[in-house]
């Protein structure tokens, strides 16, 4: 890999774009191996031959093991046992690192990432406000045992950090690998958010959380994975993924990523994972870099149509009947839909209307589309008018599956208290997947229609 993120060693191309570096990032240099595989090899094992006594890479071991010398783990020479290092899984974080411009880590899950991005900065304060419930239950699950305050994301960081039982306002903590402030804040951000679809105003958290010493913020990008939003661009310390969703996209593998702008971090992060073992598994590496070549086709055209979606579902409770289209007037007015969230709705003014209680939406200055440069969420939600059609609407479409889960190629709708019993239940989420538009919205006309029916059947 050159310097400039180029394969091969072609110095003389300028760096790759997204696109080229998700199929190019790992691709072993043609000048040292130029017969090698254009789809990587499924690597299994755990164990591999160690170095010869006399050799090179048995000297290497030797002096790092006297602290005399360092060995890359993020492209190791040489494999010891595939909880170190594995080559699949080097190659996926090799693309992984390029795509979100950072250096990236891969885990067994999104929630084991999420665990250990909270151990990494080991904070005394969590601000947080709702999003992925599983996020809270393992913040729950670290705050066991330990002084652990937490707070919403619009109270005062300064006034918490300073009430703090130990009274700590973080610690540097060196363990040989890069100092990382711990002990102190750590600020949650999850956007764009589950279930809504609907951004959380990044740099005004970011500028938040900066105005406190030894405070970080880590941003759940989750619902807008490259190359829709990089929450790098508005100060965010670490960005999490549940690569089950957009990164694996096919529903077949659990995944989690965490990336840092610092490859000390990364290292310190590395130290961390090998010693709880949250790896990501082998089989799920080389699924993970087979869907990562197609991540920026699969994704923009989620985008777009969950966009196009959100518009038509939109018009059906904003607009009243002869507004709309001959097919949509049995539901034009709000008879079925009485609020669709995403952000591409966003900046609203309606801001008591809350998808999830106690998560108050963003400013109506605040347009998400700058944060969002590379397209809306692929997620998002609508309200109904009644449970009950919340409850059978996923049931009555053809395309759409009922399920939980997001970010596949096939479109999936979930009544979404089924997962998180806090959410409304006249809520249905959307995960948009690749079918044409003009289909998935046929399909929910028709489950709309059946809706209806059997309400009138009753
Ligand atoms: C799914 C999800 C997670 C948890 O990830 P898993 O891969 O299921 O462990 C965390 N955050 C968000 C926003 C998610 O959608």
């Amino acid at each position: 890999m050159s310097s400039n993120g180029t394969p091969n060693g072609a110095a003389s191309l300028p760096a790759p774009g997204l696109a080229t570096a998700a199929l190019h990032a790992d691709h072993p240099n043609h000048l040292a191996d130029d017969n090698y595989a254009v789809a990587p090899s499924i690597s299994l094992s755990t164990t591999f031959r160690s170095p010869h006594p006399d050799s090179a890479n048995a000297k290497l071991l030797e002096d790092v093991g006297k602290g005399e010398a360092e060995f890359d783990m993020q492209d190791p020479s040489f494999h010891i046992y595939s909880r170190y290092s594995q080559s699949t899984n080097i190659r996926c974080e090799k693309v992984l690192s390029q795509i979100m411009k950072s250096h990236a880590l891969t885990y067994s899950s999104g929630i084991s990432a999420a665990h250990a991005a909270v151990l990494h900065y080991a904070p005394s304060v969590i601000a947080i406000r709702k999003g992925y419930h599983g996020v809270h239950v393992s913040i729950k699950l670290y705050a066991r045992g330990r002084n652990v305050k937490m707070i919403d994301l619009d109270d005062d960081y300064a006034a918490a950090v300073a009430e703090a039982s130990d009274g700590s306002k973080g610690s540097d903590v060196d363990e040989g690998q890069g100092a990382v402030k711990r002990g102190g804040l750590l600020v949650w951000i999850e956007t764009p958010l589950n279930p809504s679809g609907e951004a959380r105003d990044l740099a005004k958290y970011v500028r938040k959380a900066k105005a406190v010493s030894g405070a970080h913020v880590v941003v759940d990008s989750t619902f807008a994975p490259p190359p829709l939003q990089d929450p790098f661009e508005q100060g965010a310390d670490m960005v999490m993924h549940s690569g089950t969703k957009y990164f694996g996209g096919h529903s077949d593998l659990l995944c989690g990523v965490l990336a840092v702008k610092d490859k000390k971090e990364w290292t310190s992060l590395w130290t961390d994972r090998t010693y709880f073992g949250a790896n990501l598994g082998s089989m799920e590496a080389y699924l993970l870099l087979r869907s990562l070549r197609t991540l920026t086709v699969r994704v923009q055209k989620q985008s777009r149509t969950a966009t196009l979606l959100a518009a038509w579902l939109h018009s059906l409770s904003s607009n009243q009947d002869g507004q709309v289209a001959a097919e949509d007037e049995p539901f034009a007015g709000g008879k079925i839909v009485a609020r669709t969230y995403h952000s591409s709705l966003q900046p609203r003014t309606d801001l008591d209307d809350l998808v999830t209680k106690g998560t108050a939406p963003e400013d109506p200055t605040f347009d998400p589309a700058q944060q969002m440069p590379g397209g809306h969420a692929p997620t998002f939600a609508f309200r109904t008018v009644k449970p009950e059609y919340a409850t059978f609407i996923p049931h009555l479409t053809t395309y759409f599956t009922p399920a939980t889960s997001l970010g596949g190629v096939e479109s999936l709708l979930e009544h979404r208290c089924k997962s998180d019993p806090t959410e409304d239940a006249r809520v249905v989420r959307v995960s948009v997947g690749l079918e044409e538009f003009e289909d998935l919205r046929a399909d929910l006309r028709d489950a709309f229609s059946k809706v209806l029916q059997r309400e009138g059947a009753k």
